[in-house]
């Protein structure tokens, strides 16, 4: 489990810090905080490699051969010395056998002679250098290379161990697999490979108004959107996703929820209930349950967060309202996700962009605007879509990345550079 008496301690000292202050927590200091108190899951598994997708390394990788193993043809054509080559001139030489990639060819290749081989071939002895066949024709078991065929030594010839050399550290602890790296673990011959077990993430949205799918909705009702946002994000970043339903805001449902879930999960997430006017109740027990703090963040959206340890689970209480839920998630839930999982997690990719049009800001909180970004003349533009109320998911799913205008900015005009986070970014790992 990840909960201990090393991240109950942090929890104390840091929330008792001089600089900590929880009604104006600025991003970085909140991130920085929760990185204090998170330790990744150490358990570990051995799968096969097709299932080690998506999960993360937890084994150094030392390849134990070179690939390729052997040098090879680069290109189909002939196999030569390259001091045969006669410059400026047609060359002429013997051929005296074939290579296929998968059946190389025994012998050796003396000088006037050639061997006619094919893409991933084994090079034969005596040869260090391929002409495409293209540059050549054959003639009665004579290859005829054109004049200039060949330009230097080596030509189309792949080099033993230029991908990896045996006893290379290809991979380490706390990688994410990909399609790359999986392919590569197998070019290793690597079948089985050990990686964490997988984080339990167990979440439920709360909220008297919340409508499940399938029932219809009654006045004053809407349908529970957190839910499957979270869910989508959640899969994304390679947990095992929970999902504990709609919980109404009564304190005991509230409870029995919140208990059963620290109980089976390595990670709770609620959504809602933990704005302003409903702090208080949920506070109170809370406090009884674990140890959990509120913070009101210095960013726009997504103002409150609950950050703490419920038993030995860790606990995320986001916003309501469904864009500050799910800029909250990105901002500060997902790297704490990557890092339990026991990756080491790369910063954001942000990168600068310059604004189609003004956007309006208050200085002394961080802002997450959305926007599309996209090339324009070999420069990259962002557009602010138009809504940008936190209620407005439709801005999340037009909107392509985040405006991330710091903590001290105030309006921007039109043309100003500005960083951007694009979304794939977020939540790719
Ligand atoms: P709360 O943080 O509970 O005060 O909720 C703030 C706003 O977000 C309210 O308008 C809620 O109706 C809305 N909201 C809360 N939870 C959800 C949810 N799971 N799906 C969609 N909207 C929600
Ligand atoms: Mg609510």
């Amino acid at each position: 489990m990840n909960a201990s008496p090393h991240t109950l301690n942090t929890l104390d000292t840091l929330s008792h810090a001089t600089d900590y202050d929880p009604d104006s927590m600025s991003v970085d200091k909140a991130r920085a905080f929760i990185r204090e108190c998170l330790e990744p899951v150490c358990a570990v598994e051995r799968v096969h490699l097709r299932d080690a997708l998506g999960r993360v390394l937890a084994e150094n990788i030392v390849s134990p051969i070179a690939v390729p193993g052997h040098d090879n043809a680069a290109m189909d054509g002939y196999a030569l010395r390259f001091s045969d080559v006669v410059s400026g001139k047609e060359t002429r030489l013997q051929r005296i056998g074939v290579s296929f990639a998968g059946h190389p060819f025994d012998g050796e290749i003396g000088s006037g002679q050639c061997l006619r081989i094919f893409t991933g071939a084994v090079m034969p002895r005596g040869a260090d250098t391929v002409v495409m066949q293209e540059h050549t024709r054959e003639e009665m078991g004579v290859a005829i290379l054109a004049p200039n065929a060949v330009t230097s030594e080596g030509q189309n010839r792949r080099f033993a161990g230029e991908d990896i050399a045996s006893g290379a550290t290809v991979f380490t602890r706390g990688q994410r697999i990909h399609a790359a790296e999986l392919g590569m673990l197998a070019s290793l011959g690597m079948g089985e490979i050990s990686v964490y077990r997988k984080l339990r993430v167990a979440f439920f949205s709360t909220g008297d108004e919340l409508v499940s799918l399938g029932a219809p909705l009654a006045s004053g009702q809407i349908y529970d959107s957190n839910r499957y946002a979270l869910y989508g994000m959640l899969r994304q970043l390679g947990v095992e996703p929970i999902d504990l339903g709609v919980v109404v805001d009564q304190p005991e449902a509230l409870e029995a929820a919140l208990t059963s879930a620290a109980d089976t999960a390595d990670v709770v997430i609620t959504t809602g209930g933990v704005s302003v006017g409903e702090a208080d109740f949920i506070k109170a027990m809370l406090e009884r349950l674990g140890k959990v703090l509120f913070w009101k963040i210095a960013m726009k959206p997504g103002r409150p967060l609950a950050y703490g340890m419920l038993g030995n689970a860790h606990f995320f209480g986001l916003p309501g309202n469904p864009v500050s839920a799910m800029a909250v998630f990105y901002q500060f839930v997902r790297e704490a996700l990557l890092i339990l999982q026991g990756q080491t997690p790369a910063a954001l990719p942000t990168f600068r962009a310059t604004l189609t049009a003004p956007v309006k800001k208050t200085p002394g909180r961080t802002e997450f605007q959305r926007g599309v970004y996209t090339m324009e003349d070999g420069q990259c533009v962002v557009t602010p879509v138009s809504a940008q109320g936190s209620n407005i998911l439709s801005s999340m799913s037009r909107a392509n990345c985040f405006i991330v205008l710091p903590m001290d900015s105030g309006s921007q005009p039109l043309g100003a550079a500005v960083d951007v986070q694009p979304f794939h970014g977020l939540i790719t790992s």
